[in-house]
C-alpha cells in the first residue's frame, strides 16, 4: 500500500535518518481498528536509533539554520505539493489506519495542505523582517533583532489526527530553520512513513528531516531526554505530557505541550435548536470523539432542555456508524482495542455513578467486528463522576441542564482543563459576552470546530502550554537575539 522502501522481515522501515530508510530492530503490528487486521508491520527503532537521528539534525542544523527563509518557503511548497498530488491516497491510508471516515480524512489531508502552504509564506516573509531597527530611548546605541531557530527539535505526536499534529509541528519547525527528529506514534505510523517519502522526494537537504517510528519508552523517552535536543514540541496525553516535560527538564529544554481537555458547548434559551444539535454532534462524535477538543460537556438552558434532549436523541440515533471507507458513513472506529475498552470502562463507570444512559453505550447491530460505538449520550452526571471531570476520548455526550448565564459559565469553567468551547446563541451580545468569561483558548460562536492556521490553537490551565498555528507556532521554533552596538 505504501510506496516501496526497505523491509526487514517484511517489515516496513521505519527510520528516515539523515536522508536514507533505514530497518530498526522492533516491529510495530499495525492494526485496522474497522476490521481488527493486520495493516502493516513497521521496524521501529530504540535509543541507538534516536541518537543516530539526533546526530543527523545537529549536522544538518548550521547550513539549514543559515539558509535563507525564501528557499525554506520553497521546501515547505514542494511539501504541500507533494501531499496534494498523493491526497487520495493519503486519504484512504489515514482512513483505514485510524479508523475515521474518508470525509473526515479528508478534512485532515486539506488542512495538511493548508498548514505547509501558510508556513511556506511565513517562511518567505523572515528574510525581510531579520536584523530589523529597535527603537531604544538613547543616541548612543542602536539595536537590532533577529530570530534564529532554536536547533535539533523533537517532535512527539498523537494516533487521533496523526497527519494534522505532525504538520502543525513540522511546519513551522522548518519555516523556522530548525532541523527536526519527529517521533509518530505507534499506533497511527502510516500516514506519517507516507508523508516522509514526500519529504523525501521533495529535496529538503538530508538530515534536515528525521523520522523514528516506535513506542514512547523505546523512542519518545530517549527523544525527550537527549542533550542534543534544543526543544520538544509534544502533543498527546497529560500523564505523558508530565513526563516529558520531567525528561526535558534534566537539560532544560523549552517545551510545548498540547495535551487534553473537557471542554463544554454551552446553549442558550435563544439558540436554533437544529443548529445546537449539529453541533452537539458535531463537537462530540467527529473523530469518534477522540478529539482533544472535543465538546464532551453539553450545557443547556433550562427552557430549551427537553425538546433538545429530544432532538439529539434522535440525531445520535441517526448518525451512519460503519465501514470508514464507504462513502457516506459518519462515524467509523475507535482507534484500537486499548482505546475502545477504556471508553466502555468510562461508561461502566458513569453508570455506576448515577449517570442516566439516554443513548448508546453499545456496539452497534450489524458491525461484529471493529471498535465500533454507537454515539453515546448521558444525562443526568454527577458533578464529582470521571465521565463529567476527565477526557474520555469517545463518542460519549454529557448533557446538564443550567439556569443561568452565570451558571453555564460556572460549569463550563469548572475543570482543570481549557482547551475550547462553543457558544450557541441567537443574542450576539450574549455569546460575544460569555464567550470572553470562558477559561479557554479558542471559542466557537455559533459555528463548527473550524480550524484555520492563522488562528492559534492550544488552551488555559492543564491544556496547554503554549500556542501552534499561526505566526505563535513559529515562534515557538525560533530564538529572539538582540544585537545591540554602540554608536
Ligand atoms: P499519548 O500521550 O499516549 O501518546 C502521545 C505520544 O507520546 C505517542 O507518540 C507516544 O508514543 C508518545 N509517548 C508515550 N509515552 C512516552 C514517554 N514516556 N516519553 C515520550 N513519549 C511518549 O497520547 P495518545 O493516546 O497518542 O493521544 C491521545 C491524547 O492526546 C489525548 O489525551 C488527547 O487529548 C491528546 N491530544 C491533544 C491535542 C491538543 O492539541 N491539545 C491534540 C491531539 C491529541
Amino acid at each position: 500500500m505504501l510506496n516501496s522502501r526497505p523491509t526487514h522481515n517484511g517489515a516496513l522501515a521505519g527510520l528516515y535518518i539523515g536522508g536514507h530508510w533505514q530497518s530498526g530492530g522492533d516491529s510495530l503490528r499495525v492494526i485496522n481498528p474497522a476490521t481488527e487486521e493486520l495493516l502493516a508491520s513497521v521496524a521501529g527503532g530504540d535509543a541507538r536509533a534516536v541518537e543516530q537521528a539526533v546526530r543527523a539534525a545537529s549536522d544538518a542544523f548550521p547550513a539549514w539554520g543559515r539558509s535563507a527563509g525564501v528557499e525554506r518557503g520553497a521546501c515547505l511548497r514542494r511539501i504541500a505539493a507533494g501531499v496534494e498530488g498523493r491526497r487520495e491516497r493519503l486519504i484512504q491510508l489515514q482512513s483505514r489506519n485510524s479508523g475515521k471516515p474518508l470525509s473526515e480524512a479528508t478534512i485532515d489531508i486539506d488542512d495538511v495542505i493548508a498548514t505547509f502552504s501558510y508556513y511556506a509564506e511565513l517562511a518567505e516573509a523572515l528574510d525581510a523582517q531579520q536584523d530589523a531597527a529597535v527603537e531604544l530611548p538613547s543616541r548612543e546605541f542602536a539595536a537590532r533583532l533577529r530570530r534564529e531557530p532554536c536547533g535539533v527539535v523533537g517532535l512527539i505526536v498523537p494516533w487521533n489526527f496523526p497527519m494534522v499534529t505532525t504538520a502543525w509541528k513540522l511546519a513551522p519547525a522548518l519555516a523556522a530553520g530548525c532541523t527536526v527528529v519527529l517521533k509518530p506514534s505507534e499506533v497511527t505510523p502510516l500516514p506519517e512513513l507516507e508523508l516522509a517519502d514526500i519529504i523525501a522526494e521533495s529535496g529538503l537537504p538530508a538530515g534536515v528531516f528525521n523520522l523514528v517510528c516506535g513506542s514512547g519508552l523505546a523512542v519518545g523517552g530517549p527523544l525527550a531526554a537527549d542533550p542534543g535536543v534544543a526543544k520538544l514540541s509534544f502533543t498527546g496525553s497529560n500523564a505523558v505530557g508530565v513526563q516529558v516535560m520531567q525528561r526535558a527538564a534534566e537539560t532544560v529544554k523549552g517545551v510545548s505541550l498540547e495535551l487534553g481537555g473537557k471542554s463544554s458547548l454551552l446553549v442558550f434559551a435563544d439558540a436554533d435548536l437544529d443548529l445546537a444539535v449539529e453541533l452537539a454532534c458535531g463537537g462530540g462524535f467527529f473523530n469518534a470523539g477522540q478529539m482533544c477538543s472535543a465538546t464532551s460537556r453539553v450545557l443547556v438552558a433550562d427552557e430549551l432542555a427537553e425538546e433538545f434532549l429530544v432532538r439529539l436523541q434522535a440525531r445520535a440515533e441517526a448518525i451512519r456508524v460503519g465501514d470508514p471507507l464507504v462513502p457516506g458513513v459518519e462515524m467509523g472506529a475507535l482507534v484500537n482495542l486499548a482505546q475502545y475498552q477504556r471508553v466502555y470502562q468510562h461508561i461502566a463507570e458513569g453508570l455506576e455513578a448515577g449517570a442516566r444512559l439516554l443513548t448508546g453505550g453499545e456496539r452497534p447491530a450489524g458491525l461484529p467486528c471493529g471498535y465500533f460505538l454507537r454515539p453515546t449520550v448521558f444525562t443526568d452526571v454527577p458533578l464529582d463522576s470521571a465521565l463529567w471531570r476527565e477526557e474520555i476520548f469517545g463518542p460519549v455526550l454529557c448533557v446538564r441542564r443550567f439556569s443561568s448565564e452565570a451558571q453555564a459559565i460556572e460549569l463550563a469553567n469548572d475543570s482543570e482543563f481549557g482547551l475550547v468551547a462553543s457558544v450557541v446563541s441567537g443574542d450576539a451580545r450574549l455569546a460575544e459576552r460569555v464567550a470572553n468569561a470562558l477559561q479557554a483558548g479558542l471559542v466557537w460562536i455559533n459555528a463548527p470546530q473550524v480550524i484555520f492556521p492563522q488562528a492559534a490553537w492550544g488552551g488555559y490551565k492543564q491544556s496547554s502550554i503554549g500556542r501552534e498555528l499561526g505566526p505563535w507556532g513559529l515562534q515557538a521554533f525560533q530564538e529572539i537575539k538582540h544585537v545591540i552596538r554602540a554608536l
